[in-house]
């Protein structure tokens, strides 16, 4: 956690050196520290909005803070390794914790392993910051990256989805044992067709005897979801 902390604030650092950066959209402005003006309606908007809540195809509930359904959004969520800064993770933690069911909020959260950036990745920071918020963690990382896909979710046909195993593709780090059968919540970046959270699912209760009871994502896909699926 000390570690997670000195390494955002040493990027933080960087980027004051680099000229200020809107860290949202990543325009000139005044202070690296602030959303610019238009970042900060956004942000102000978003958290007004109702959280996307749906039913994943495999029955796992998901609640997202975001939605895939303009340009900002868009190209937020792209910018994986520029969201880890403090600012950023901060206020989008922030909106993941309001998109969580209050009956989600006392169960402890794991999450998907993503790609590392400087060390640093999205969704643990995102996990980091929410347990600070109050949501209790697993005591540590219970999924691991087995393989990498040679080609990205979004890249593959519908067909080569299904047939793609998740639990090929991730692994749990710890054996089953007394204590781990528990009920527990996701946390996801990014869900198109929650595959992966449903994979991670059924893996965490196959291997650990976990109840997962719901997926949280920052952001939900369901337009790039249904145009791959007529593809
Ligand atoms: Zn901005």
């Amino acid at each position: 956690m000390a570690r997670f902390t000195h390494c955002l604030e040493r990027m933080d650092w960087i980027a004051s050196l680099l000229g200020a950066l809107c860290p949202f959209c990543r325009r000139r402005t005044g202070d690296t520290r602030l959303a610019c003006d238009d970042c900060a309606l956004r942000l102000a908007l978003l958290e007004r909005r109702p959280p996307e809540a749906v039913a994943l195809d495999g029955g796992l509930e998901l609640r997202a803070a975001l939605a895939y359904d303009d340009e900002w959004t868009r190209s937020l969520v792209l910018r994986q390794k520029h969201l880890v800064t403090p600012v950023v993770i901060r206020r989008l933690a922030r909106l993941i914790r309001r998109a969580t069911p209050p009956e989600w909020r006392t169960l402890r959260m794991a999450w998907v392993p993503g790609r590392v950036f400087a060390g640093l990745h999205l969704t643990e920071a995102l996990a980091l910051e929410l347990a600070r918020l109050g949501q209790p963690l697993v005591e540590r990382q219970v999924l691991a990256r087995r393989l990498w896909p040679r080609k990205p979710q979004k890249a593959l046909s519908e067909r080569e989805r299904r047939s793609r195993d998740m639990r090929k593709l991730y692994g749990v780090t710890r054996r089953s044992g007394k204590g781990s059968e528990e009920s527990l919540v996701l946390l996801d970046d990014v869900v198109t067709t929650g595959a992966t959270v449903e994979g991670c699912s059924d893996l965490l209760a196959e291997k650990l005897g976990a109840d997962v009871v719901g997926a949280l994502a920052l952001a939900y896909s369901p337009r790039r979801a249904r145009a791959d699926a007529k593809s």
